[in-house]
């Protein structure tokens, strides 16, 4: 078949590597499009591409490296499972590897929910772990609809899908999260926030609001690929009351925000709030792929099988894992997360009020997102938010050494997703490429627009 094939043995450099991926992956790939780079080596915040460029890595794979790529203590970890003559895959079977992830994990649980809580290994990506919490609060409350929010992500399997902002269908009520610069209610901060806890309570009590009893409501606490938009802490709180006044199960979705990543060791508990659920994965296998649902004992109810899936016994994941949720704790590495990342914002507000183009800065610990606008573009959609702006800053970074992400409703907020190992040294050269691309980007805007005179 034309466009596939890979004639004689196949040539190593990057640029040959790079045609082929475009030729044999599918259309559906998406950081390889931003992102062409071939990494072979990598090293806490660097990667270092087949071409010998070396990259900032603000990505962190999609924010899994809490200590950055290959930290030694994970290194360390993983030989020692291969080193012991562990197997490496064993179901859901007990093994020692398993039994010391559980006791880290508990460790670092929000009390109230350590001293009760269960947890059920699932299949290794976010998503899965997204599947099993919905089934189990659906079998524990006999009750099937779902409260999610606008702008949610939680995965891309049917029942995350259906949770998510961008769902079609499914059985979800879609209630507004808050947030200040496209505040629903048009008014953002507190009164925003109270608004759509208002609305989301005379939902519930209201009879004939259509909707009803639901099984569960799923949030996060930092919406990461909806933009970057932190919770506020009391809304949360309120999250909480409503739903434990109605008894109906809370489910934290800490797939992005867990492991010290907001500046806390939970997103939520910045507002003090203990879920009956907690999702989590991305950073708890250390890199490598694991994902788990820990919950209140009381909805340990569902039949055997209920969820299940072969690949819920990675040795290797659990080992990272283990480690890095130790060196975390034990290196206070959230602390480090909230002062730094308080930090780099003060910086970033600095860029935001010396570049109009930047419309919003905001964030949690060292999950950073700055949104931009073009209001003198004419693409730009109703919101005056600007994807082809924020792509021109991504790129600008790319080809000054970093690496950054890009997320929200139109792709116009660039995010930072550092590892929390960062040095204030290293935030400072991010912080330094990131102003020098947002103005380059600016400048190329700005010549864009602007129609030379006629000679
Ligand atoms: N929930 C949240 C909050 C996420 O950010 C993600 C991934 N970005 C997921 C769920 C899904 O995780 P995965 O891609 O591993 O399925």
């Amino acid at each position: 078949m034309a466009g596939t094939e890979v004639d004689g043995p196949a040539e190593a450099a990057p640029e040959a590597i790079l045609r082929r991926q475009s030729l044999r992956e599918s259309a559906a790939r998406t950081y390889a499009r931003a992102l062409p780079i071939v990494p072979v080596r990598a090293r806490g915040l660097t990667i270092e591409g087949a071409d010998g460029r070396r990259y900032l890595d603000c990505l962190s794979g999609a924010g899994t490296l809490a200590l950055g790529h290959n930290h030694p203590v994970v290194l360390e970890a993983v030989r020692g499972v291969l080193d012991s003559g562990a197997p490496l895959h064993v179901l859901d079977l007990a093994t020692p590897v398993k039994d010391a992830f559980t006791t880290e994990l508990f460790a670092n649980l929000p009390p109230a929910l350590a001293a009760h809580a269960r947890i059920q290994f699932c299949g290794p990506a976010g998503t899965d772990a997204v599947e099993a919490a919905l089934t189990l609060v659906r079998a524990a409350t006999g009750r099937s609809g779902l409260l999610a929010f606008t702008g949610a992500y939680h995965g891309m399997t049917a029942g995350a899908l259906a949770a998510s902002g961008g769902a079609r269908e499914g059985r979800v009520t879609r209630l507004p999260f808050p947030q200040d610069r496209h505040c629903p209610f048009g008014v953002g901060g507190p009164e925003g926030a109270a608004l759509a806890a208002h609305w989301t309570e005379s939902l519930l009590d209201d009879p004939k609001s259509g909707i009803p009893r639901p099984a569960g409501m799923i949030l996060e606490a930092v919406q990461g690929e909806g933009g970057v938009l932190p919770a506020p802490d009391d809304w949360l709180r309120r999250m909480r009351a409503i739903t434990e006044a109605r008894d109906i199960p809370l489910i934290a979705d800490e797939v992005q925000t867990g492991v010290g990543r907001t500046g806390t060791f939970w997103g939520v508990d910045h507002a003090g709030v203990v879920p009956d659920v907690m999702v989590l994965s991305k950073a708890i296998g250390g890199s490598l792929p694991l994902a788990v649902v820990v919950y209140h004992s009381d909805l340990d109810v569902w039949q055997p099988g209920a969820h299940a899936g072969t690949f819920r016994g990675n040795q290797l994941a659990m080992a990272a894992g283990t480690a890095t949720l130790a060196y975390v704790r034990q290196n206070r590495l959230a602390e480090r997360a909230a002062a730094l990342g308080a930090r780099m914002l003060a910086a970033l507000h600095g860029l935001a009020a010396a570049h109009p183009c930047v419309a919003e800065v905001r964030g949690r610990g060292l999950m950073i997102g700055i949104e931009f606008t073009d209001p003198d573009d004419p693409d730009t959609p109703g919101n005056g938010a600007a994807p082809a702006l924020a792509a021109a800053v991504r790129q600008e970074c790319l080809d000054r050494g970093l690496i950054v992400e890009l997320g929200g409703r139109h792709s116009a907020v660039v995010r930072l997703l550092p590892p929390l190992t960062l040095t204030d040294e290293q935030a400072t050269a991010v912080l330094d490429r990131l102003a020098d691309a947002v103005a380059a980007a600016e400048r190329a805007r700005h010549r864009r627009l602007t129609p030379r005179n006629p000679q």
